[in-house]
């Protein structure tokens, strides 16, 4: 097998730092203004979609809960500021549906297009979205 690329790497990277630092405090999820428009979400408690939404970055199997939360993102990155960890949650969501899509090696939860161009439409967005010293990482 090869050596992953640097996109996977950093995913990889992300996630790993992610599920360390995330303390399920559940401030990104309750920033969101998407929730209400999510079919299972209604009754939800912040902190366990957060939970669920961590067991999909770990390749786990994803509740309807998770799989809502991701669906419904549509990248407002109100949750961005409302972390007092500094995660980027709003990359949270976009990683957690990588890993939904199967794209990450685990089961496919999510239906979506096989897209040809999805892996080069995400290096743009990790583009617009990485801090210089992200952005520097990745690239190295
Ligand atoms: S706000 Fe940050 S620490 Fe709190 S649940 Fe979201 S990602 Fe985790």
């Amino acid at each position: 097998m090869g050596k992953p690329g640097n996109l996977r790497v950093f995913i990889d990277g992300f996630i790993a730092d992610t599920l360390e630092r995330c303390t399920r405090c559940g401030r990104c999820y309750e920033a969101c203004p998407m929730t209400p428009y999510a079919e299972h979400l209604k009754e939800a408690a912040a902190p366990a979609v957060v939970s669920d939404l961590l067991e999909v970055l770990r390749g786990r199997a994803a509740s309807e809960q998770a799989l809502d939360w991701i669906r419904v993102c549509t990248q407002s990155a109100s949750c961005i500021d409302a972390c007092p960890e500094g995660i980027n949650a709003m990359l949270m969501l976009r990683v957690g549906r990588i890993a939904a899509l199967g794209s990450l090696g685990g089961a496919r939860r999510l239906e979506g297009r096989d897209d040809p161009l999805f892996f080069r439409r995400i290096t743009a967005f990790a583009e617009t979205q990485l801090t210089p010293d992200e952005l520097a990482r990745w690239r190295r």
